[in-house]
């Protein structure tokens, strides 16, 4: 519990506000994350580290990348337990959150956490990621395209850039990169239509964790 006071304080202190509400669905998501945890391998986080290491570092976006205007729509490829995508649906209602990946089970608890949480902006999707991207009601429909610990960028560029519609973006979140895999992204982009628009470096509070942003656009 002090531990999850102190990654809301941290959150503050970079300038993300939670109010109450999001607070209370913060900390019943991760009642669930931890139960479900038990039977079902979510996440090797442990419960403690919750708050800094899952809801913290999907926020962390949020100093680089504005929800400006309504009805946004977001794609969370690889989601996983939710990260980085239910963190941001939970304090970005106006947006809307589509959470997807490859393994059903993963799908169903997030299920069950949207229903507990009474999330109206957030659905799932069960789909591999180069499939779904052949879909018209898929391709080039998003926003925003998130991804974390998914896939390396060779791969990942494929799997999320076809998602965005022209002007909007895809967000790796990455940690330490080298120069090396920054050309060789460039090299990947150029054959995927894209460019690199701009990396993005903070400090995950209370950890010595570097997280960048790797921001993709559509040429
Ligand atoms: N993004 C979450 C996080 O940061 O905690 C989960 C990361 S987990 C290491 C990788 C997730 O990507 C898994 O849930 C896996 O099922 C999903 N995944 C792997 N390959 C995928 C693909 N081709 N399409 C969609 N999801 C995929």
């Amino acid at each position: 519990m002090s531990e999850e006071r102190d990654w809301i304080i941290s959150a503050r202190e970079i300038g993300i506000s939670l109010d109450k509400k999001a607070i209370s669905l913060f900390e019943r998501y991760a009642q669930m994350l931890e139960k479900t945890n038990q039977s079902l391998n979510l996440t090797r986080v442990p419960p403690e580290d919750y708050g800094t290491r899952h809801f913290l570092d999907s926020l962390l976006l949020l100093q680089f990348y504005s929800f400006d205007r309504q009805n946004r729509s977001v794609l969370d490829v690889g989601t996983g337990a939710g990260f980085p995508g239910l963190p941001l649906a939970i304090v970005t209602p106006q947006a809307q959150f589509t959470l997807m990946d490859a393994t059903r089970k993963r799908l169903i608890f997030l299920d069950d956490v949207i229903a507990e949480l009474g999330l109206q902006n957030v659905k799932t999707f069960h789909s591999r990621a180069e499939d779904a991207a052949q879909l018209k009601a898929h391709r080039q429909q998003y926003d925003l395209v998130t991804s974390r610990a998914v896939a390396p960028l060779e791969r990942l560029i494929g799997w999320t850039l076809p998602f965005v519609r022209v002007g909007g973006v895809a967000v790796a979140y990455k940690g330490q990169l080298t120069d090396e895999e920054i050309a060789q992204a460039e090299s990947i982009l150029k054959s995927e239509k894209g460019s690199l628009l701009r990396v993005e470096e903070t400090t995950l509070p209370a950890t010595d964790a570097i997280r960048k942003f790797m921001f993709f656009g559509k040429i």
